[in-house]
């Protein structure tokens, strides 16, 4: 089965609307993830920037603090007691709250004081060049991360004493214990998200200082391309797979003191979640309207269609001999307006053509009588209906002679006469024929043979006294059968007729025989 044009119309528009709606999702949801991908991209560069700076106060504060302490040692330093300078190397790791320890040492790096958790290094010299930088430097110091003598990853803040006379006499320096509980976990410990957000802290040369896994810290990353950017001295933001291939938003920014650089990165997907969502609502939202089109399309389909669906079935109604009545198309557009008046017209020229040829082909053209072909088809549908009738066949006396004597042209005009005759005479009560070339018959439906034999005569009587168009009457014999009653078919009905015409002739000529009684009447 063929879809049907309402289908076809119904399936376009759904098709374009579900294709509209679609696209204009796609593009909803994809304009949505690039604008949440910036968006976090912003947020984790400006979360970063204000980390690196919260970092670098803290930092800054700690310098002084050591600052303020080493001024009050210097020019005494070496007049102090160790006693005394291991409580002021303990206040200042109590009261900094981030230092593991301290140490006090001269100007050799000779630890002179310390912290009571380094106590054990007392006389023993600082190791490493990261610790002893401010005795050479003269200036405060932030090291790198390093291995310090005591086995821990450190790094050590120092400031040096110097003396009134300029002169350095000696340094303070603290320890932050990378690896254990230290100040970086409480400035960015806390800023760890259940959703898979982290912060984490390299140093200068890419050393992890601070991560949310402890046993990460101290690694050396490589190939991280935001600690590549870092390493380089930029802030910024970027998409990337992190070490364990996961897809990341991440900000990242340079602590300008130290060379440290922090990363605050959201896996990617989370930080995209929120746009599924988004996608769902919009379908929901837009279904109403959906539905709404869909009717509103398949009651225009509907109206589109029906002028055609009517006119197809009008010409295939027609073509298939159906009924003949009018086309009410309801055609309200221009094509099917002009469908609708294009096979009206061609319909009614084409019933006016087949109803002319139908009448062609059952009309004498000399007489305008009903032909035989006519009378065939006329007697055939009473004898199917079994429609008692009775048949009067007809032949004018001596028509040759006529035609002898006033010509063809003449003759004609006899047969005329005759047929107009016949035809006022039968009204509406039968239908005549011309049998052949001066024979007629006519055909009176439940008229009895009797009745039919009268009728002829009143026939004979009115031409036989009435001047033809030669100047003088006509006159002609007939015969008389009713069907059923003499003969229970066409054929032997006309033979029977035929029969009694003959007999006609025979006995005289201007006369008509019935079948019933075989007995002229003049
Ligand atoms: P009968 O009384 O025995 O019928 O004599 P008839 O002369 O009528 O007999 P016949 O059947 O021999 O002649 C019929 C004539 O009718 C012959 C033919 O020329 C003439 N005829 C037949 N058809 C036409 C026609 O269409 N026009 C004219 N003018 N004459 C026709
Ligand atoms: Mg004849
Ligand atoms: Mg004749």
């Amino acid at each position: 089965m063929k879809m049907s044009i309402k289908q076809l119309l119904l399936l376009i528009a759904l098709l374009s609307i579900t294709l509209t709606l679609a696209s204009s999702l796609y593009a909803g949801y994809r304009a949505d993830q690039e604008a949440l991908k910036n968006i976090t991209l912003e947020t984790n560069s400006a979360y970063a920037q204000k980390l690196a700076k919260v970092t670098e106060e803290y930092l800054l504060r700690t310098e002084r603090t050591l600052a303020y302490s080493a001024d009050t040692l210097k020019d005494t330093l070496d007049t102090q007691s160790t006693e005394l300078l291991n409580r002021e190397a303990e206040r200042l790791a109590i009261q900094s709250e981030s230092l593991s320890s301290v140490v006090i040492t001269d100007q050799r790096g000779i630890i002179r004081g310390s912290s009571k958790r380094v106590e054990g290094l007392i006389g023993q010299p600082l190791q490493g060049l990261e610790t002893t930088k401010s005795l050479h430097t003269g200036m405060p110091e932030i090291s790198e991360p390093f291995v310090s003598q005591t086995g821990r990853l450190i790094v050590f803040i120092s400031t040096p004493i110097v003396n009134s006379d300029g002169r350095t006499a000696g340094l303070i320096g603290g320890s932050i214990y990378l690896s254990e509980e230290n100040v970086l976990y409480n400035i960015l410990g806390q800023h760890f998200y259940e959703d898979g957000s982290y912060v984490y802290v390299v140093s200068r040369f890419g050393m992890l200082m601070y991560h949310i896994q402890p046993e990460r810290v101290g690694e050396h990353t490589a190939g991280n391309p935001v600690i590549e950017q870092l390493k380089k001295g930029n802030s910024g933001s970027m998409q990337l797979l992190n070490s364990t291939g996961r897809d990341m938003l991440a900000g990242y920014a340079v602590i300008p003191l130290t060379g440290w650089g922090v990363v605050s990165q959201r896996p990617t997907e989370k930080a995209l979640a929120p746009s599924g969502q988004m996608v769902f609502e919009m379908v929901l939202k837009s279904l109403p309207f959906l539905i709404a089109s869909a009717l509103l399309v398949l009651f225009l389909a509907s109206q589109i269609a029906k002028p055609l669906v009517r006119l197809a079935s009008f010409a295939d109604g027609q073509m298939n001999g159906g009924d003949h009545t009018a086309l009410k198309s309801g055609a309200w557009y221009r094509e099917a307006i002009q469908l609708d008046r294009a096979l009206t017209d061609s319909f009614s020229k084409y019933k006016e053509k087949v109803e002319h040829f139908i009448e062609e082909s059952s009309t004498d053209a000399l007489t305008g009588l009903l032909n035989r072909r006519a009378l065939s088809e006329q007697v055939r549908v009473f004898t199917e209906q079994e429609v008692g009738f009775s048949l009067i066949i007809l032949d004018i006396d001596r028509f040759k002679l006529v035609n002898d004597t006033f010509g063809h042209t003449a003759g004609d005009e006899v047969l005329k006469f005759l047929a107009d005759k016949m035809k006022a005479q039968t009204g509406s009560d039968g239908s005549c024929y011309r049998y052949g070339g001066e024979e007629f018959v006519i055909v009176l439906p439940q008229m009895e043979s009797l009745a039919a034999a009268r009728f002829a005569d009143r026939l004979r009587i009115d031409i036989s006294s009435s001047v033809s168009p030669v100047g003088r009457p006509v006159t002609f014999s007939a015969g008389v059968a009713e069907f059923p009653v003499h003969a229970d078919h066409i054929v032997k009905l006309i033979e029977l007729a035929d029969e009694c015409l003959y007999e006609a002739k025979e006995t005289g000529r201007n006369r008509v025989v019935s079948a019933s009684d075989r007995t002229a009447s003049v």
